[in-house]
């Protein structure tokens, strides 16, 4: 298929075009590079404009003829959405309001969307399915379930086809080493971690030693990048043989929480370094446990994440860590 990118440049975007390539897609990355990474992007024809360019954009669905589009181009941090959370609203909703638009011009009608565990707010169960209530606490996540709802209501309104993939924590590279996480700032637990190993100068601090769980920390259900991104290519081929259109979510986690204690000691392991970091007050909305049910898309879309273990996870980011290229 020929398949548009969008927010290719970024960190799960990228791993996505990867695969896509190497499984004999054809692919067009669009990015403004807002937070994305010119180097990040090795495979397929590049598309340097932002969503909202209305003129650009019929150009390029003009020019490709896309099969179907997939869009990882959100803006992602719980705490800066509380801050500007009209931000969220413009990069995750109306840009997207604005790609859909174009999609439906230019009759391409398979979307595949990258959602976030955030659309279910506070946990009610120890392990989160697609029946869990969908009740977000932040911006973002009530961004993101904004689109989930929109894209039900283009189903019988346009004929589109669509699949929201909810992450739980994204985590690791590509083993390759070519591509990896890099954010400025990075406020992520893992890659935070292993940059201050890797001898960066950042703070890294323990947030919330009280939490109901075992040790006293947060925990969290940690999916490698390249199990986030088979799911999108097994969505993409469910899209393709779908007769008729349909709006489905799905929850992509590996039902496997670690607490924050227990991926510091897990990334000293890898390391060969301990680090020693003292407890801050709790992050505000970070709920004390976050764990799947991916049960759905094992079943449904045959998806068979192949990072279960933390340790593999952490090894791969290890190896992007030790010497980004980017
Ligand atoms: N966390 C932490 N210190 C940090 C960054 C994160 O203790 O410097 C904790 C955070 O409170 C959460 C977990 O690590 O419980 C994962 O946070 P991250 O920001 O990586 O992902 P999120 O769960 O916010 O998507």
């Amino acid at each position: 298929m020929r398949v548009l990118v969008v927010g290719g440049a970024g960190y799960i975007g990228a791993h996505m075009c990867k695969m896509l390539a190497e499984s004999g897609h054809e692919i067009v990355v669009l990015d403004n590079f807002s937070t994305g990474h010119k180097a990040a992007v090795q495979w397929g024809r590049l598309e340097e404009m932002a969503l909202a360019d209305v003129g650009r954009l019929d150009a390029v669905f003009e020019k490709y003829q896309f099969d179907a589009v997939m869009h990882f181009a959100a803006a992602s941090i719980v705490g800066e959405s509380v801050r500007d959370p009209l931000k969220y609203y413009e990069n995750n909703v109306s840009d997207v309001i604005s790609l859909l638009r174009a999609m439906q011009r230019h009759r391409v009608m398979r979307f595949v969307f990258s959602s976030t565990a955030a659309v279910f707010g506070e946990p009610q169960s120890d392990f989160i399915d697609e029946q869990h209530p969908r009740a977000p606490i932040n911006p973002y996540g009530a961004s993101k379930l904004t689109v989930e709802r929109m894209l039900m209501d283009c189903v019988s309104a346009y004929g589109l086809s669509s699949v929201a993939l909810r992450y739980f924590n994204a985590a690791g590279a590509d083993p390759s080493s070519l591509i990896g996480e890099s954010h400025q700032p990075e406020t992520h637990l893992i890659p935070k971690l292993l940059r201050r190993v890797a001898g960066e100068d950042i703070e890294v601090r323990i947030f919330g030693g009280d939490y109901p769980t075992p040790d006293g920390t947060c925990i969290r259900d940690y999916v490698h990048v390249n199990d986030l991104c088979s799911a999108h290519l097994l969505a993409l081929n469910r899209l393709r043989e779908m007769g008729s259109p349909t709006f489905e979510a799905f929850n992509l986690g590996n039902g496997q929480g670690y607490s924050v204690k227990e991926i510091i000691t897990a990334v000293a392991r890898t390391t060969g370094k301990k680090l020693d970091l003292s407890v801050d007050p709790p992050r505000h909305g970070d709920p004390a446990r976050l764990v799947a049910d991916g049960s759905l898309a094992k079943a449904a879309l045959g998806w068979m994440p192949k990072y279960t273990e933390i340790a593999d996870i952490i090894d791969t980011a290890w190896r992007w860590h030790r010497q980004p290229r980017y």
